[in-house]
């Protein structure tokens, strides 16, 4: 079937050979002899109608025939029909997380995830926010005044950095403008960038944008310059990062006060979305567990888990396997005793 996956190993093997300049003739032969066998077999066979990959162009007019998978699932090698191959980037086996900017894409509405709904997201997803090809840069550097989370009954779905007016507005990561415009809801002079790991940056209250929708922007460029437009007391930047629409606490990725990313891979909880979830210093440590760490962790859930009776008189087990919804049978074998056992008073059985 896969023309390329058989020619591919003798090309190899071929090329091998000749490098090592052909010490062994016969060898050759023989390997031509194969390789051309192979041909007129691939020939007999019905054609594959290449498929191309859509992902990929190329520009110089050469047909993606295949894909193939590599050790790394995030990793694909194609095959071209001109014998080039590349390596892609597989963003996400999920099919709803892929396509990042053909799908709701609007220039115009500011919230374009709302047929995403919170329950149809998932309960963690694994984000890979920096890597060789993609940068950071911290939007602006600045002690947060006011934190992600309720404030009143209003809900502050970013971080408020104080700055002067002017002051240089980095793009977090790479991505492409979807807003650039004036919002009388309150942000005033606004930009959403959406970034190429499916996060977008809110950026509230500039004094001027130099970016227009669809303009694509690189980790660490000055999108605009902060100020004071919009609901605002003050010059400063609101800073949200949402995904599909839902808001975080930003200071989960990005350290305002020296400017680091505080991670390279974010696993993303539900949780967060809570308004009144915020980042915490303990977040930090135990968001990626190990594998001991995890089956240490089932350990003490499971133990957390175990529920004990004292014996009073009148106890039986029959009565204890219904007063705890459970089988005398179960209540036997967690404590190593027969149906027949007499009951101490005093006694602590596990019942679950
Ligand atoms: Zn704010």
């Amino acid at each position: 079937m896969k023309i390329t996956k058989l020619f591919l190993p003798i090309a190899l093997t071929l090329a091998a050979t000749v490098t090592t300049q052909a010490q062994d003739v016969n060898k050759l032969k023989e390997l031509l002899q194969q390789a051309q066998s192979e041909v007129e077999l691939l020939e007999s066979m019905p054609k594959v109608k290449p498929q191309p990959v859509t992902s990929v162009s190329t520009g110089n007019g050469t047909i993606a025939l295949d894909t193939l998978a590599t050790e790394n699932d995030a990793v694909k090698v194609v095959l071209f029909n001109d014998n080039s191959w590349r390596y892609i980037r597989v963003r996400s086996a999920e099919d709803w997380e892929v396509d990042t900017y053909a799908k709701h894409w609007d220039t115009i509405k500011l919230f374009p995830y709302e047929d995403v709904k919170l329950a149809d997201l998932p309960e963690t997803v694994v984000i890979e926010l920096v890597d060789s090809l993609k940068g950071y840069h911290y939007p602006i550097k600045g002690t947060v005044r006011s934190k992600f989370g309720p404030r009143g009954r209003r809900r502050h779905r970013g971080v408020d950095i104080p700055l002067k007016t002017g002051d240089p507005i980095y793009a977090t990561f790479s991505g492409k403008v979807r807003i650039s415009t004036y919002n009388k809801g309150g942000y005033g002079n606004l930009v959403v960038i959406r970034h190429d790991n499916g996060l977008e940056t809110w950026h509230g209250h500039l004094d001027q944008s130099f970016v227009k929708p669809n303009d694509t922007v690189y980790a660490g460029q000055i999108i605009g310059l902060g100020g004071n437009t919009g609901r605002s007391t003050g010059p400063h930047l609101h800073y949200e990062i949402r995904y599909f629409g839902q808001t975080f606490d930003p200071e989960r990725l990005v350290n305002f006060e020296n400017g680091n990313l505080r991670r390279e891979t974010f696993l993303l909880k539900k949780d967060y979305f809570d308004i009144h979830s915020r980042a915490g210093v303990q977040d930090f440590e135990d968001e990626i567990l190990g594998d001991e760490e995890i089956e240490e962790q089932k350990k003490k859930e499971e133990a957390a888990k175990k529920v004990y009776h004292k014996i009073r008189s009148g106890d039986t087990l029959g009565g204890l396997a219904v007063k705890y919804g459970t089988t005398v049978t179960a209540i036997c074998r967690l404590n190593g005793i027969s149906s027949k056992t007499t009951l101490r008073i005093g006694r602590s059985l596990r019942v679950r």
